[in-house]
């Protein structure tokens, strides 16, 4: 992989960014096809951008070479309304987290968010019939629903702190789908799940959320999309409560990042060496 130079072809945009892991990823896959022609030319390196000058930034990469962005936090509804095409999912997602310069030089929205989540727990579990109860209904709950519908689950079961936020969601998608989708407050959870998704940021605050041990299906995964160093609060419910499969959210992060580096260069790379490598430096 070329090193980051002046003008690198893809970056990931955010505000804070120097803490971001994406180019030691990108430059992880990168090298997975050391002189492929598909990566002539990939260069990955952070942007800072204003907080109010999220579209002047992009302006000026696109106008110095640049030909796709990552984004992050908070400018992931920015780059939605930047994006003069969406994929299905990030219009599902209302949100975007990976642009692509199209040849008459318009930008395509994606969201890899999702895909990066499903990609993460099949690598455990299969999704096809499981009752799934995602805890949350914030962006990230948003931006993962159309890609877990599209595995044929049984159920989908939103819970959150505001019930409103998760009734919304749930009218939005179940337009769409005959896969029941119900909303409820935690203390209302109702029967048991073979999936439990944490996409609340509660673990971020060190806080448990107030949910059953009972709502742990036998053989049950524990997903938490954050994830740390040490084991989250959310994780830790889950072993407190006998759950023996438990993952953290690294593999979302680096599914994530395969998908972009898929859209943009066609190449899969394969995230597990990755996943290993972003772990030990955790
Ligand atoms: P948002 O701010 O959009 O949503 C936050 C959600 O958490 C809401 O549902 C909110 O409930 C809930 N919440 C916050 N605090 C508490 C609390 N103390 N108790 C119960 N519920 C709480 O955040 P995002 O959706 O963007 O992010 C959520 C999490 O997902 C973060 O931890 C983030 O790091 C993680 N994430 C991980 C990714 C990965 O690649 N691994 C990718 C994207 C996100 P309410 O509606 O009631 O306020």
């Amino acid at each position: 992989m070329t090193e980051p130079t002046a003008s690198p072809s893809y970056v990931v945009i955010g505000n804070p960014i120097a803490h971001s892991k994406s180019p030691q990823i990108h430059a992880l896959f990168a090298a997975q096809f050391a002189g492929n022609p598909a990566l002539a030319g990939f260069c990955y390196d952070r942007l800072l951008a204003p907080v109010d000058g999220f579209a002047a930034s992009v302006a000026q990469f696109a106008a110095s070479g640049g030909r796709g962005a990552n984004v992050t936090v908070p400018f992931k509804e920015d780059a939605f309304r930047l994006a003069n095409l969406l994929t299905a999912r990030a219009q599902a997602a209302g949100a975007v987290n990976t642009l692509q310069l199209q040849a008459d030089d318009s930008w395509l929205g994606d969201n890899t968010d999702g895909a990066g989540l499903v990609a993460d727990v099949l690598r455990h579990v299969e999704i096809r019939g499981r009752r799934i109860l995602l805890l949350g209904a914030g962006g990230a709950a948003r931006g993962v629903i159309l890609p877990l519908l599209a595995q044929q689950p049984a159920s989908l079961t939103l819970a959150n702190r505001t019930l409103s936020r998760a009734s919304q969601l749930v009218e939005h998608f179940q337009a769409n789908t005959t896969i029941l989708l119900q909303a409820c407050e935690y203390g209302a959870i109702a029967g048991q799940f073979d999936l439990i998704i944490n996409a609340t940021s509660a673990s971020l605050g060190g806080e448990r959320l107030p949910i059953s041990n009972s709502v742990f299906a036998p053989g049950a995964l524990a997903y938490d999309m954050m994830y740390g160093k040490d084991e989250t609060p959310f994780l830790a419910q889950a072993r407190e409560a006998g759950v023996v499969l438990r993952v953290d959210g690294l593999g979302m992060l680096v599914g994530q990042a395969a998908e972009a580096f898929h859209l943009w260069t066609e190449l899969r790379p394969d995230v597990e060496p990755v996943l290993v490598w972003m772990r030990e430096q955790l």
